[in-house]
């Protein structure tokens, strides 16, 4: 794909949307507060849109499994989350980027399988739920495609976030 210069928060916004009411096609019972916090200032940044907008589907189908998994578990008492936040940043080497952070209150990822995330073919959803290409791809998409970082920090049984950046 070729880079175009695109508004990220309306990207992710879009996504965002779409990945909720796909899950809510399947499971009409489902629903998450959805949270985003867009830095109006962010402006237009060199993107290839559908590489990204990949990227964005696949963290957030992630984060509404992860969401709608506790719910199962946990019922009422328990609130489901998802947060998108962008912002402008400053990198080490002097130079801007746009960091877009999504986190969700799920499932979390257990310390023993966090090295393994990244892997294609790599799932711990039943067969027929997960390739286990979504992160593989998204990694590739962010650190090939667009020369930015992805990281990801979090706590079993209570949050994920993964952040990305992309250098402008
Ligand atoms: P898939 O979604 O098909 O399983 P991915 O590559 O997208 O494949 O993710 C790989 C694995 O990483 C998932 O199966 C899950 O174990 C873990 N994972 C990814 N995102 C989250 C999240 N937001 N919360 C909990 N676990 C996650
Ligand atoms: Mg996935």
């Amino acid at each position: 794909g070729k880079k175009e210069e695109i508004d990220i928060n309306a990207l992710a916004d879009e996504y965002l949307r779409l990945s909720y009411h796909g899950l809510r096609a399947k499971d009409k019972s489902f629903n998450a507060l959805m949270e985003t916090h867009f830095d109006p200032d962010l402006g237009r940044v060199a993107v290839v849109p559908q590489d990204l907008g990949r990227v964005f589907l696949n963290l957030f189908n992630n984060a509404f499994y992860a969401v709608s998994e506790k719910k199962k578990q946990q019922g009422s008492s328990y609130e489901p989350k998802v947060t998108v936040t962008t912002r402008r940043v400053r990198m080490a080497n002097g130079g801007q980027a746009v960091e877009i952070s999504i986190s969700d209150n799920g499932l979390g990822i257990p310390g023993n399988i966090l090295d393994k995330i990244y892997q294609p073919f790599f799932t711990t959803k039943p067969t027929g739920q997960g390739t286990g290409l979504g992160l593989s791809m998204s990694y590739d998409i962010i650190t090939n495609g667009h020369r930015g970082e992805m990281k990801v920090s979090t706590a079993e049984g209570a949050y994920t976030n993964f952040i990305i950046t992309i250098p402008e």
